[in-house]
């Protein structure tokens, strides 16, 4: 019938959006004085603390060092037998993090109808041993918000933090009676991350943050982002004011930090991410609308209070892999979020077992990330759902 078949191009599960604006953001930089260090970057971090209504946010050249740099602090003066417990349901970064440190992950299975942590067997998990946990990274995945005020009440009871990994949900709430709390917002966490590669939300090539509403932490992390130095006369050990070169190196820190370049480009990207989510939401309406008569297609489930940002379109299938190739061939490219992290051979040496989180190993039997990007044509997106439907029909 319609002949509307992009078939010279790839239609890909995700793929950022660059503007005008952007390009222009980026060669204002180039023209200036400051490539890196510069006021870019407290610019990015301002404009992100706001989005997210945060208190603090440092911007880091990647997700994973923001990961790295949350666990180390939350971490310190932790001994090294206490577990961080995260879900198999992410990108690997998430639990590697902890492992950084020199302490361990606990992988606690998912709900299988939100795809999330389920937080009833992370308490038993805290029940049975309160004392050999540190904290949980809960991550909302696929733009999905964590109930962190829900997880705080368990964390309480057990005196354990929570790290939000939000890479896939800045933009994303959820809407209590009286409230509405954003993800990375760290209203109910002790710090939150998220990542700008370009398949997120907002794009800077490579990129993340780290958010925090507690200022002891905010100017760990200022530091430790580089190299554990600090210029600033009021945290100096030393008694040096008269000597304008001084600084102190204080702790063992790292060259984390993201370029002027990179930041001119997230904050350009940060000004349209309301937009692009409420893009994202359409053409999310119309798969539903269009895929959910195919009984055999299961989505996400979203508590009515959540606004998901939809970093991802997930869907379950017992026809995965079929759905998948037939896609493919058709220069339709899907993704699978994500293989389980206790299944990575890393972990599996470490003492993970196949068959002990069985929602998340049947969960990755079945999902698939359908195409999903703000800028998605209405002749791509018909294509992708005409095709799907096709291949239930054959
Ligand atoms: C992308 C991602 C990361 C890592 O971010 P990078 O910027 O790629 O280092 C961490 N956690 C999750 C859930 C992610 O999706």
């Amino acid at each position: 019938m319609s002949q509307i078949v992009p078939m010279k191009h790839q239609i890909p599960y995700s793929t950022q959006c660059i503007t005008d604006e952007d390009i222009q953001a980026v060669v204002d930089v180039l023209k200036s004085p400051y490539l890196t260090q510069g006021p870019q970057v407290d610019a990015f971090e301002e404009i992100i603390a706001k989005k997210v209504n945060a208190k603090y946010a440092v911007a880091l050249n990647n997700g994973t060092t923001a990961l790295h740099l949350a666990n180390a602090i939350l971490l310190q003066n932790t001994p090294k037998h206490k577990k961080v417990i995260t879900t198999p349901i992410t990108f690997v970064a998430s639990a590697n993090a902890t492992l950084y440190c020199g302490n361990t992950v606990e992988f606690v299975d998912i709900d299988p109808n939100t795809f999330l942590i389920d937080f009833n067997q992370i308490e038993d998990k805290l029940k049975q041993n309160p004392n050999s946990y540190a904290g949980i990274t809960a991550v909302s995945f696929a733009g999905l918000p964590i109930d962190t005020k829900e997880l705080k009440k368990i964390a309480n009871k057990y005196n354990v933090w929570i790290l939000e990994d939000a890479s896939h949900a800045p933009g994303a709430y959820i809407n209590y009676e009286n409230e509405k709390v954003f993800s990375a917002s760290c209203n109910y966490t002790d710090m939150a991350t998220c990542s700008f590669h370009p398949v997120k939300h907002i794009a800077c090539g490579e990129g993340g943050i780290v958010t925090t509403n507690n200022e002891k932490h905010y100017k760990q992390l200022k530091k430790l982002r580089t190299h554990g130095i600090t210029k600033n006369s009021y945290e100096f050990v030393n008694n040096v004011t008269d000597e304008a070169w001084y600084h102190e190196m204080q702790d063992l820190g790292f060259n984390y930090r993201i370029s002027d370049i990179l930041c001119a480009l997230g904050i350009s990207q940060t000004k349209k991410l309301e937009e692009s989510i409420a893009k994202r939401h359409i053409l999310v309406q119309k798969y539903k609308q269009e895929l959910n008569k195919i009984n055999e297609i299961v989505f996400q489930k979203v508590p009515a209070n959540a606004y998901h940002a939809y970093h991802l379109l997930v869907i379950r299938t017992d026809k995965r892999k079929a759905l998948f190739n037939y896609l493919k061939q058709l220069n339709i490219n899907c993704q699978v979020h994500y293989i389980p992290a206790h299944l990575m051979p890393y972990y599996q040496n470490l003492g993970c077992k196949i068959g002990t989180l069985q929602n998340a190993e049947q969960y990755y039997k079945e999902c698939l990330s359908i195409p999903l990007y703000p800028h998605m044509t209405t002749d791509q997106q018909d294509y992708v759902i005409e095709k799907i439907k096709a291949f239930y029909e054959q």
